[in-house]
């Protein structure tokens, strides 16, 4: 016997709605590309996604085709989106840091028909607009008095395309398991690959991931995601914070510590997400500038490891509270969030610290197991590593044209590529990527703890681990360091600093000092290219 209660869709548009009647006066502030800071509400918002799905349909755009972005987070981004998604058609945010022949390849792959694009990107799209023959129409995201003079066929001003539209436009009946959103992953192993969501997928994360023990933001919080919207749906704040009634807060181009700074305090932001080296560059400022940081009471660090140091600086120098996530573009993407459990509030702070470096616990609807080679399911005991599956109705089934078909298994597990422990409380902690695990001696060793304890010595800034071959060992740790500007320190002192707080055969073999250490269009450190660099490294003590 079914239930008798309404099938009301999941449907991504209905959340701007939502909005446009329910928080008409919340709405999004955006540091244009134009240069000044431009204020817009829910309502119009939604009124202007209209005119942009109105327009897309009298451009021939159809269900199920793909619209392209390569974009900032800004108010006019947001109104792409929920325009794309208001006709059935699919939004597919390109990340612009790729090379652009990764980017013209993307976009072919998608076979995406319109691409709008920031004035910033001018130069990418003049480059690969002739390779891109699918696309019929190019969009600036900005007036007609700033439209770039670029030689590219059927171009428009965003301004201009809108002005078409009346914006007396219904929105689609759709399925709620209709595409919706396309983003591809950064494939550092062979090509990227697409992760199509479903409005359901889309609205179901946003419900998952905004409770206290989530993202912990309600209507009265004022949001910045510096994460990107091009990076996994901005981590589902440019849903959430609609759906809720939170204020966004839209950086545009400017991601340095200064310009996020006057940010956080003009708008008085009481919440923000990012990567670590986003913070990083925030902490810097912070520390060379003497400011503090009075509004803003959470920070939400995922997409790489969020370093001990960097938890603690947050919370006991500026009073900002650190949750720590980890997720995948392939979950839409939020997996695990490191909110304290009940008994650990009292607990003192640096055993709370050892939970808050986890990378948290998952969401309801998000399964974690862990399993070894063999396939079979490890134990939860906060100590045995394994491979790291999940399983969840906002997690990935397949990637678009069924490529990289061997990370989903037959009961719908997807392998993360992570390797991982869980403990009794649900706590998941991130040890490696399998592909960047070091193995020595057929054991494994953590390259990201050794990070994580490497940062936290006064003078160093970033750090690396990564396996160098070793002829008894097969391999063995260098850690690579990019000093603070200014700092000073030796390989004996790094060491020393590590020395008894890991297993001694965990211990680096060599320190080397480095300027900087590439990032990935992701905010990843680019562990492959510091491999290649480093192959032919010769150990201490190896002939
Ligand atoms: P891409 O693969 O394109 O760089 P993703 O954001 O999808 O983008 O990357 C997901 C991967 O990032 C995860 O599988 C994991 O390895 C890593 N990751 C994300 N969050 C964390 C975290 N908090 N700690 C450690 N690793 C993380």
């Amino acid at each position: 016997m079914l239930g008798l209660m309404q099938d009301w869709p999941l449907l991504v548009h209905k959340i701007i709605d939502h909005a446009a009647l329910y928080h008409a006066q919340r709405g999004v502030v955006t540091r244009t590309l134009e240069g000044p800071i431009v204020r817009t509400t829910y309502r119009e918002i939604a009124i202007r996604s209209r005119k942009v799905a109105q327009a897309l349909d009298q451009a021939g755009i159809k269900e199920g085709d793909r619209v392209a972005t390569l974009a900032w987070n800004t108010a006019r981004h947001l109104e792409t989106w929920y325009g794309i998604t208001g006709i059935g058609a699919v939004y597919h945010t390109i990340n612009p840091r790729l090379f652009p022949e990764q980017i013209a390849w993307i976009a072919n792959h998608a076979e995406d028909r319109v691409l709008f694009f920031d004035t910033t990107f001018a130069p990418i799209v003049a480059q690969i607009a002739a390779e891109l023959p699918r696309v019929k129409l190019f969009i600036a995201l900005t007036d007609r008095a700033h439209l770039p003079e670029i030689p590219v066929p059927n171009l428009v001003a965003y301004e201009d395309f809108i002005a078409n539209a009346n914006g007396d436009f219904a929105w689609r009946e759709l399925d709620e398991r209709a595409a919706c959103g396309l983003c591809y992953t950064s494939g550092t192993t062979g090509n990227p690959k697409g992760v199509l969501y479903s409005h359901r997928s889309n609205v179901l994360l946003s419900l998952m991931a905004g409770g206290v023990d989530g993202m912990g933001v309600s209507g009265r919080d004022t949001i910045l995601p510096v994460v990107p919207m091009f990076h996994a749906n901005a981590w589902g704040l440019a849903f959430l914070a609609p759906m809720i009634g939170a204020n966004l807060v839209m950086p545009g181009a400017k991601l340095d510590g200064t310009s996020i700074c006057e940010l956080l305090e003009t708008e008085r932001v009481t919440m923000t997400a990012a990567v670590p080296t986003v913070w990083l560059g925030l902490l810097q400022y912070l520390e060379a500038s003497g400011k503090q940081l009075p509004h803003l009471r959470r920070v939400v660090i995922g997409g790489s490891a969020a370093p001990r140091s960097m938890i603690e600086t947050f919370e006991t120098k500026y009073g900002v509270e650190v949750i720590h996530a980890w997720g995948m573009t392939e979950m839409s993407p939020l997996g695990t969030l490191g909110t304290l459990k009940p008994g650990l509030e009292e607990q003192p702070y640096p055993r709370q610290l050892e939970y808050k470096v986890k990378q948290g616990r998952p969401l309801f609807g998000v399964e974690l197991k862990l399993v070894g080679d063999d396939g079979r399911e490890l134990a939860r005991d906060g100590k045995t590593f394994g491979r790291l599956k999940v399983r969840g109705p906002a997690i990935a089934k397949g990637y678009f044209r069924g490529e990289g078909a061997s990370a989903f298994d037959d009961e719908g597990w997807f392998d993360t590529g992570d390797v991982a422990t869980l403990d009794e409380d649900g706590y998941m902690t991130i040890t490696d990527r399998a592909k960047d695990v070091i193995k020595s001696g057929g054991e494994w060793i953590s390259s990201i703890e050794i990070e994580n304890l490497a940062v936290s010595h006064p003078a160093v800034a970033e750090a690396a681990v990564i396996g160098v071959h070793h002829p008894k060992w097969d391999e063995r740790p260098l850690l690579i360091v990019v000093l603070k500007q200014g700092a000073t320190a030796t390989r004996d002192e790094i060491l020393d600093h590590l020395s008894g707080k890991i297993a001694k055969w965990w211990m680096p073999d060599d320190v080397v000092f480095v300027d900087s250490i590439a990032h990935t269009a992701t905010g990843k450190i680019q562990k492959l290219e510091l491999r290649k660099s480093f192959a032919n490294y010769r150990l201490p003590g190896v002939a």
